[in-house]
């Protein structure tokens, strides 16, 4: 595998507890969430410990943006309970940066690099409150980090996806979050994007910040992350990769899409179902099974 450059940045270390939370992490405690067609999560129960790197996996409409949202508090619960640190969304002061599906960004919004980087830092200024200085200092050095520098003043709109993708990896950084979600980072995007945003990954877990990140590439879940989540809106499977992608365990998971070849699953990802969204890209994942 090609070597990867470090990369470093001034991130904040997340706290090892709160005076709420005992040990810092991520608990999912039967959750439901439910849209208006019916369940999309149903009774999700996991625990992730803190700086653990997390890949979610599962078919398209298996609920992997809702657990997102559902985390940063954009969903209501229909049951259950979410707690961040020991507190629930949208009541702690832990920054959770989440960078959405590049769909369901509207890339038309009128903001520059330099803008859409320092809405990174507008949980940290609170309201009304100006930049300060160390704020266009997160800013510039995440700009420059991502190679940005040369875009800052052009509107995100005018980018490439490889571009925007580092602008949205930039304004997380200047965020410095103790919880970072990914929804689908390497979906459509070239390997120069792939493998700074994997080092960005390298970088977040020396400084033990919480991530997960969803994805339809089983060999990297399998390769980079402490733990996978097989998701099918329900859980599926949590734990070690070696242990959770068993065939048994995605054929589950993938339904019809998974077949076996040569000893291997393979998941097509390729041709959705009726109903179901086209996935945008690279998709066609292997995976050897282990059980
Ligand atoms: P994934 O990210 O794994 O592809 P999603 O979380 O986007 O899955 O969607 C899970 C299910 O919820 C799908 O059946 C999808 O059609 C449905 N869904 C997602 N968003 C909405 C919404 N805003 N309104 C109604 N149904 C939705
Ligand atoms: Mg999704």
């Amino acid at each position: 595998m090609k070597r990867r450059e470090p990369i470093t940045f001034a991130g904040a270390a997340a706290p090892r507890a709160t005076a709420r939370g005992g040990d810092a992490r991520l608990d999912f405690d039967c959750v439901t969430v439910t849209y208006p067609g019916g369940p999309a999560l149903s009774e999700v129960s996991l625990s992730v410990p803190h700086g653990g790197q997390v890949a979610v996996v599962g078919p398209n409409g298996a609920g992997k943006s809702t657990l997102f949202k559902a985390l940063v508090g954009l969903l209501p619960l229909q049951s259950g309970r979410i707690l961040i640190h020991g507190r629930e969304p949208g009541d702690q002061h832990d920054p959770i940066a989440y960078v959405p599906q590049r769909e369901e960004i509207d890339w038309r919004f009128p903001v520059t690099v330099a803008d859409a980087v320092m809405m990174g830092r507008y949980g940290r200024l609170g309201w009304l409150r100006r930049p300060r200085a160390e704020d266009r200092t997160a800013v510039v050095s995440a700009i420059e980090l991502m190679g940005l520098t040369d875009l800052a003043q052009r509107p995100i709109g005018d980018l490439s996806g490889g571009q925007q993708q580092r602008v949205f990896l930039a304004r997380a950084i200047a965020q410095e979050p103790h919880v970072l979600l990914l929804d689908e980072p390497f979906t459509g995007v070239d390997a120069a994007v792939r493998e700074q945003t994997l080092s960005v990954l390298d970088e977040l877990r020396r400084k033990h910040v919480t991530v997960l990140v969803s994805t339809h590439d089983l060999d990297l879940a399998a390769t980079r992350f402490d733990r996978v989540l097989l998701l099918n809106r329900r859980v599926i499977g949590y734990g070690r990769p070696q242990e959770v992608f068993t065939a048994e365990r995605l054929v589950q998971a993938f339904g019809g899409q998974a077949m076996f070849i040569d000893g291997m699953v393979v998941i097509d990802q390729c041709c959705p179902g009726p109903g179901e969204e086209a996935p945008a890209a690279d998709e066609g994942a292997s995976s050897r099974p282990t059980g």
